[in-house]
């Protein structure tokens, strides 16, 4: 059913201040954009100069360097177990300028399986750098990867550079350290380059306004199965999630550090694709149960298409909210995270799942099962929130460990687990029975309380030290806290987990003095 002009305007009265700000916002974002994109070539320079005065104007912030167009490359990841490769497939400058924080071009997380850089071949100056993971870098670990070649798609966004340059694409050898493993030269002058369309501006909506894009986290909410008569739910669900998101401790101290956008482009059919039930659809963005045939993780594979929608959007971060009350989300560094909105569970899995998307959190869980394959070595995990403890006394988050907790440090490890795996044989039985949804809320209340109950009378319950049973491992990886939203479904973020998210707030908002 297509929205009469009488609830677009009822609509537009409801979002009352919000419609305002993105107004604002979107004048501004547009004006310099399509100036940028017909400009003649070799004029670039003058109208960015022109784009960087509007801003001045319009967000005051002197001293703040220019604001770029953004540039996009997609391509494609292709291998198995053993061997990889890569190959361009387009050059894009995206239709919003660049949202990403100019004062920190170059990484300093050192979060995710790959790192790419933008090089000047003259001088190695890195221009640009970021960690990321990939549906590719988690798909090479399992079973499949073993009997198949498989092909991803994927992208690289960064500010547009003036000059020709190198991409070099590195990963994760051996010990963890980068070794290179792509580089391409791109001529971002060249009239190969594609100039992307803001076809869905006019859908976008402002949830939460900040301030400058620039010097903001730019969160993007992208609703997926949302048909046009289901657009207000999709509203008040990106709404809600974003309410629990800044009551959820650090993203609470920090939300004026964020803008929140919103776009759900309109889906021929409601919901998404669940074909361990034989649900297809084919919605815009393309998210799907059952990835990796694992039932409640939910990725889109369909790289360019979200990527093609999220453009008309300055964003730096977007989650998936799919309109579905399945439990499921999943969530990869640097890429994107999902949840399904319409559960009981949806609050605590789109936090969960942000919290990988956007700090690299490893998930601190272990008894649930997972598509990848053990590892064959164990080395110090890069993220922030796990390790191998393979030298306690360089633990590292030891600032924040007291001197009499032991490590490793106590914790009731033989319950939980007898606890945890019955329940995990009995969600499993029910997903293959199709129980109605309810009673697996009810099964994950259930689990809530008992383990609740019984960290709450451990010794260490308030400790930060070693805890035995992270990553997916038993044993071999240890988490800094007894429980943590990266663990149970807990509400509150251990404190290493907060300190790591607030290190990529400062990233993406941070201004120096
Ligand atoms: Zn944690």
């Amino acid at each position: 059913m297509k929205r009469q002009p009488e609830d677009h305007l009822a609509r537009d009265n409801e979002r009352g201040n919000t419609e305002i700000s993105r107004h604002v916002f979107f004048c501004f974002w547009y004006a310099t954009r399509d100036t940028l994109a017909h400009a003649p070539r070799g004029n670039r320079m003058g109208i960015a100069a022109l784009a960087s005065i509007l801003a001045l104007m319009l967000f005051g912030d002197p001293g703040a360097p220019a604001t770029p167009a953004t540039m996009r490359i997609d391509y494609f990841h292709t291998g198995n177990h053993e061997i990889e490769m890569f190959s361009l497939e387009q050059v894009v400058i995206e239709p919003t300028l660049w949202s990403g924080n100019m004062h920190s071009p170059l990484d300093t997380t050192f979060r995710g399986k790959y790192l790419f850089e933008i090089v000047d071949p003259e001088s190695g100056a890195i221009a640009w750098s970021r960690g990321f993971s990939s549906i590719y870098g988690e798909w090479e670990t399992t079973a499949e990867a073993r009997s198949m070649n498989r092909t991803m798609h994927e992208s690289v966004r960064f500010p547009v550079q003036e000059n020709e340059f190198e991409l070099v694409l590195s990963k994760r050898g051996p010990g963890n350290d980068f070794i290179e493993i792509w580089r391409i030269a791109i001529d971002p002058n060249d009239y190969m380059v594609h100039r992307e369309s803001a076809r869905y501006a006019d859908q976008v909506i402002a949830i939460h306004t900040g301030g400058d894009p620039a010097n903001k986290v730019d969160l993007l909410l992208l609703g997926d199965g949302y048909t046009a008569a289901e657009q207000d739910e999709f509203l008040a669900k990106a709404r809600e999630m974003t309410d629990v998101l800044f009551a959820t401790s650090p993203f609470k101290e920090r939300k004026d550090d964020f803008n929140v956008w919103a776009l759900a482009p309109e889906a021929a059919e409601s919901g998404i694709s669940r074909p361990s039930t034989n649900i297809y659809r084919d919605s815009p963005v393309g998210s799907t149960y059952d990835a990796f045939r694992s039932e409640r993780y939910v990725l889109t594979f369909d790289n360019k298409s979200m990527r093609r929608i999220a453009s008309s959007v300055p964003y730096d971060f977007l989650e998936i909210l799919t309109n579905t009350e399945t439990y499921g989300g999943g969530g990869i560094y640097g890429l994107f995270s999902t949840a399904a909105a319409n559960g009981e569970w949806s609050p605590y899995v789109f936090v969960h799942e942000f919290g990988h998307h956007f700090a690299g959190l490893a998930d601190e869980y272990y008894t649930s099962s997972v598509a990848y394959e053990s590892p064959a070595e164990i080395v110090e995990p890069y993220e922030p929130n796990v390790t191998a403890l393979l030298d306690p006394d360089n633990l590292k988050w030891k600032h924040l460990v007291a001197p009499n907790t032991p490590l490793p440090t106590p914790w009731p490890k033989a319950e939980f687990e007898e606890h945890s795996i019955a329940v995990q044989e009995r969600r499993a039985k029910m997903r293959e029975d199709d129980v109605p949804e309810s009673e697996m809320n009810e099964l994950f209340r259930f689990t809530k309380n008992h383990v609740e109950n019984l960290f709450s009378t451990s010794e260490h319950r308030n400790s930060v030290g070693a805890f035995e049973g992270a990553n997916y491992q038993a044993d071999s990886y240890y988490r800094s806290e007894q429980n943590c939203m990266m663990f149970t479904r807990h509400e509150r973020f251990c404190l290493v987990c907060r300190a790591a998210i607030n290190k990529v707030i400062d990233e993406y908002a941070l201004i120096p003095e």
